[in-house]
């Protein structure tokens, strides 16, 4: 298996540090909203990849953090006037939501950087040990980069040249820095922050100290892959590896992997920028499903358009392999028990052969592109053979084959059936949606819709009820 290693810009052959066993470490989501679909595509990427490693035969150990300290919750704490532990814990239960419906597996291991702090103390003391970090008079503790020589390694960046860059940088709140290139670890409270004792000062961590105390702490100092999305490499991943490799004396992780953007008219999606999505909006009017097709219908290292267009192509896309799924299942009810013909012989070779396509194009840095080209033509020659056959064998083993390619992808072929509330609630938000749109006649055609399902509307203060009939 090749991988594009950010660290060595080219495609290296995959060679785990234990054999048959991948230790990896994701970078997860800053827990203060909803995420968006942005967001999402590092989670669908990553869980991808580590199913295909499953299909391989590797156990994987599976870590991504919640960080649940930070500016933006804080700030969102204040202005709801509850603790900042309350938001977190709310948007960390909503996104585990968002991950189950777009069939994103739970980590093995999914640590909160509140519950991380005294390895993050001990990692911070290690560096200031060992010369790497020191303590400002205001207690302010800055891993000092210019002590750490590979600084820029894997943003192939220049330290000399940052070093003057840095120096036009002024970070308000960080004044008592030796130089502008150095990074916070440990950072004194100001008035209604959360806060934890240190040796330091009373305070609350840096942003990127959690993810190297983390890693360590559940696979370990050497890891395989570490993981996130490109705006992650710096300076997130630069000063992770200089934390890691400083304080534990050995390279952090082998392969550095990075998903490109997923745009929205060819910007970064992103919270900041207001051009977002969040997964809970796609949820009300796709099923996630589609959302994970679409995103994976690119290559992880490509940057990706979001668009009303590729979403209705992902999901006629995926309507076609659950429809193969479907006839396949209806044949298996006929189908009798005897010697494949010619044909269908002919057919199943061809099938074995498109297996080996697509573990071909997986092999290759994860190009789910390609295997879903070759997912295609398998669905193809399904649909083909089908008829015509009525061959147990046949019947049973392309469904089986379909059906293990799609959940490497993490598509389930098994189709929801909607519940009844479940199909009102998405009518619901929908006619809101279409009202806030000022889109008053899809709203009154939702309306009478319901009415002929029975389900009688109340708008109240409180929102939108609904009743039978
Ligand atoms: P954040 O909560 O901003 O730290 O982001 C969580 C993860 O989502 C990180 O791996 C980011 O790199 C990734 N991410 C954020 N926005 C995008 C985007 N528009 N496209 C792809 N990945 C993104
Ligand atoms: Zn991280």
């Amino acid at each position: 298996m090749k991988i594009f290693n950010t660290l060595s810009k080219r495609k290296e052959e995959f060679v785990p540090l234990e054999p048959g066993k991948v230790r990896m470490y994701v970078c997860g989501p800053t827990v203060y909203n909803y995420i968006h679909i942005g967001n999402a595509r590092p989670m669908i990427v990553f869980d991808t990849v580590r199913r295909y490693f499953e299909y391989k035969g590797y156990e994987v150990n599976y870590v991504s953090n919640f960080t649940d300290v930070d500016d933006k919750i804080i700030k969102k704490a204040m202005e709801e006037g509850v603790d900042s532990e309350v938001i977190s814990e709310r948007y960390i239960e909503e996104c585990k939501k968002d991950m189950a419906g777009m069939n994103v597996r739970p980590a093995t291991t999914h640590p909160k950087a509140t519950q991380e702090i005294p390895g993050m103390l001990e990692m911070i003391q290690t560096l200031i040990d060992k010369g790497h970090a020191y303590v400002a008079k205001d207690g302010t503790v800055y891993f000092q980069v210019s002590s750490f020589r590979e600084y820029g390694k894997l943003s192939h960046k220049n330290l000399d040249e940052m070093m003057s860059g840095f120096r036009e940088i002024k970070v308000t709140g960080e004044d008592n820095k030796e130089n502008p290139s150095d990074f916070v670890l440990w950072k004194p409270k100001k008035e209604g922050e959360p806060s934890w004792s240190s040796p330091w000062c009373e305070g609350r961590p840096g942003w990127h100290i959690e993810c190297s105390v983390m890693s360590k702490r559940y696979l370990g100092e050497q890891i395989d892959i570490h993981a996130g999305g490109e705006d992650l490499i710096f300076p997130h991943h630069e000063n992770e590896i200089a934390q890691s490799e400083a304080a534990n004396g050995k390279p952090f992780a082998n392969y550095w992997m990075h998903n490109a953007f997923l745009n929205i008219d060819n910007r970064k999606m992103s919270k900041s920028l207001g051009n977002f999505f969040t997964v809970r909006e796609i949820s009300e009017k796709y099923d996630l499903q589609v959302l994970r097709f679409f995103m994976l219908s690119a290559h992880y290292r490509s940057p990706l358009n979001f668009s009303a267009e590729l979403m209705e192509a992902a999901k006629s896309g995926l309507e076609r392999i659950l429809t193969a799924v479907d006839r396949l299942k209806d044949a298996s009810e006929t189908a009798r028990d005897r010697e494949l013909n010619a044909r269908e012989l002919a057919a199943a070779d061809e099938a074995k052969a498109l297996v080996a396509k697509y573990e071909a194009a997986m092999d290759d840095d994860f190009n789910t592109a390609d295997a879903i080209a070759a997912l295609f033509e398998l669905v193809k020659l399904s649909n083909s053979t089908l008829t015509g056959t009525d061959a147990k064998k046949f019947v049973a083993d392309m469904r089986e084959t379909i059906e293990k390619l799609c959940d490497v992808l993490g598509i389930t072929t098994e189709r929801k059936t909607e519940s009844l509330e479940d199909a009102v609630e998405a009518l619901i938000a929908e006619r809101q949606a279409a009202r806030k749109a000022r889109n008053f006649a899809r709203a009154d055609e939702i309306r009478s819709q319901l009415s002929d399902m029975g389900i009688i509307l109340e708008d109240t203060r409180e929102g939108v009820k609904w009743k039978r009939a």
